[in-house]
């Protein structure tokens, strides 16, 4: 049994400390929302006053934040954590968040000889709940070595993708093209209505040919042939539209940055933009995007 600072109890957080509870961890939790709390609270976290609660006696401190700018608050301005936390610590950021804060805050950490991966997931609230999350690490062997033992209570398949940074890098390359397939399943299955095609044939055939992905077999936009695909609860979320549209303006960052030409992205991001413009669409899960296409 370890112990545990876990920072961010929202949908995937709680369930990932709901897992570390019941693996036998002690699990110091702390959430500026109180319903969160409430919730981690019931999966058995001991609630602390602030963040820096969290990290008192703590082997490992585990962040899953929203975004950047939170990242940056609770580890280097409004809790600084990097200042606060015991040298032995190992931190795991699992935020989605921009490479080049990843690695700004790693390299501050590496400054006080404190470890530090970025650990961002694949798999959903879905993944979260069953324990079956992808995490792509980030960071130095001797840190991810480390922190695998805990990612595997959270998740099935864990990568180490190279040094600071990298599982930051995986994670937006691997939400540009699933924000692209989404957008062209969509599209497929539109056009095949308006030619008269059932949906339920196009999915039969185009799911063993050349045009099969994810964003088809697990998460076919129409309802219908995926029973469990959020389209057929009304596009209850899942992955929100906020959150593919947040992560596809991080692959236009890192696309301007670098150098990288991604007009298919770009026009996406585009595409979920004009969707979520639309307050009632941004909680909507991303799949929902085929409305856009549909109404066009
Ligand atoms: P969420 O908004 O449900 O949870 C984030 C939590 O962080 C909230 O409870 C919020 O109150 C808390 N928070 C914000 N600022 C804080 C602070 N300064 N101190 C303490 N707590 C703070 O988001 P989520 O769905 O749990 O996603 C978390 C991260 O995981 C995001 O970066 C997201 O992109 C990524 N992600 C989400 C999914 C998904 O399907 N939901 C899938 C993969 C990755």
């Amino acid at each position: 049994m370890s112990k545990i600072g876990f920072i961010g109890l929202g949908n995937m957080g709680g369930p990932m400390v709901k897992n570390l509870v019941e693996a036998g961890h002690s699990v110091a939790i702390y959430d500026i929302d109180d319903e969160a709390t409430t919730r981690a609270v019931s999966y058995g976290g001991i609630a602390k006053s602030d963040a820096v609660g969290t990290i008192q006696n703590a082997e490992t401190v585990i962040t899953m934040l929203p975004a950047g700018e939170h990242v940056r608050s609770v580890y280097l301005e409004n809790d600084n954590l990097i200042e606060h936390v015991n040298k032995h610590c190992l931190l795991i950021d699992c935020s989605t968040i921009d490479v080049s804060t990843a690695r700004e805050v790693i390299a501050l950490a590496k400054e006080r000889d404190i470890e530090m991966i970025d650990a961002p997931v694949s798999g959903g609230v879905g993944g979260a709940e069953a324990a079956t999350l992808t995490f792509m690490c980030g960071g130095t062997d001797s840190a991810f070595n480390k922190a695998q033992p805990l990612l595997q209570v959270m998740g099935k398949n864990i990568f180490h993708a190279g040094s600071a940074g990298s599982g930051q890098a995986a994670k937006v390359c691997n939400n540009l093209m699933l924000g692209i397939e989404m957008v062209a399943v969509s599209e497929g299955f539109v056009l095949a209505d308006k030619l008269g095609l059932d949906k339920q044939k196009l999915w039969d055939i185009a799911s063993t040919a050349t045009s099969q992905c994810w964003a088809m077999t697990n998460y076919c936009p129409v309802p219908g042939p995926v029973p469990s695909s959020p389209a057929n609860r009304d596009y209850k979320a899942g992955f929100t539209i906020a959150m593919m549209l947040k992560d596809l303006k991080l692959s236009q960052e890192a696309a301007k940055t670098n150098g990288a030409f991604t007009p298919l992205a770009s026009l996406a991001t585009d595409l979920y933009e004009s969707f979520a413009t639309n307050d009632k669409n941004e909680d909507l899960d991303f799949s929902s995007i085929i409305k856009l296409i549909e109404n066009q």
